[in-house]
């Protein structure tokens, strides 16, 4: 780990976190952030953040979060490179929730090859649908967030993953880039499995 650590300054570390909605990308992050040492870009957070404030870009986003929709890619795309620009000379970042359509993935990729750098590797977390409804059912107890709240809108969420989202893996997966890591266990056991998948590849 070590040597991984010290090519950071010359090589950015740039993982995607994968996963439907429930499978804890947002708790593995903070974990790996505090690691690695790296940058945390949410864009479902930076949305929410832009709801908050009541921005144009937040009532934009808020009709597709409020539906369990995704927030348009042109916008989205615009959001996650504004976030990268005001985060220079950063040692890596981890995407948790980007991207979510083959079109942001493609816009990932020719701006990260713009900057000289590029996607190290993308880690799916796997978790089965029930699991992933209970999760969700029980965060919205407590997040404050509608859309947790809502079995049909948390249906609709998962819908549009497996629609939407799930072929991202496969574009990643014929660069030869994914790793997939079982997602149920202890938030530690998890965060266990992607050190150690983190650890074969870099060591
Ligand atoms: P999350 O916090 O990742 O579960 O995202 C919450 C909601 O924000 C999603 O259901 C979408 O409406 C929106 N959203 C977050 N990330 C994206 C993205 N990459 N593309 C489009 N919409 C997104």
């Amino acid at each position: 780990m070590w040597s991984f650590l010290e090519t950071l300054n010359s090589n950015m570390l740039n993982l995607i976190l994968f996963g439907p909605p429930g499978s804890g990308k947002g708790t593995q992050a903070e974990n790996l952030i505090n690691k690695y040492g790296i940058l945390h870009i949410s864009t479902g957070d930076l949305f929410r953040y832009e709801m908050g404030n009541n921005t144009p870009l937040g009532q934009k986003a808020k009709e597709y979060m409020a539906k369990g929709e995704l927030v348009p890619d042109e916008v989205t795309i615009g959001m996650l490179k504004n976030k990268v620009e005001a985060n220079p000379g950063v040692n890596g970042i981890i995407f948790d929730g980007f991207p979510r359509t083959i079109a942001q993935a493609e816009a990932l990729d020719a701006y990260l090859a713009e900057k000289g750098t590029e996607v190290t590797a993308l880690l799916a977390l796997e978790v089965p649908e029930e699991e992933l409804i209970r999760r969700l059912l029980m965060r919205g107890t407590t997040s404050g967030r509608a859309d947790d709240q809502n079995e049909e809108i948390i249906c609709n969420r998962i819908n549009v993953y497996n629609t939407e989202t799930a072929p991202v893996f496969d574009y990643y997966e014929s660069a030869g880039k994914t790793k997939r890591i079982q997602g149920v266990g202890t938030v530690e056991e998890i965060f266990d499995k992607l050190v150690a998948v983190l650890d074969e590849v870099y060591c």
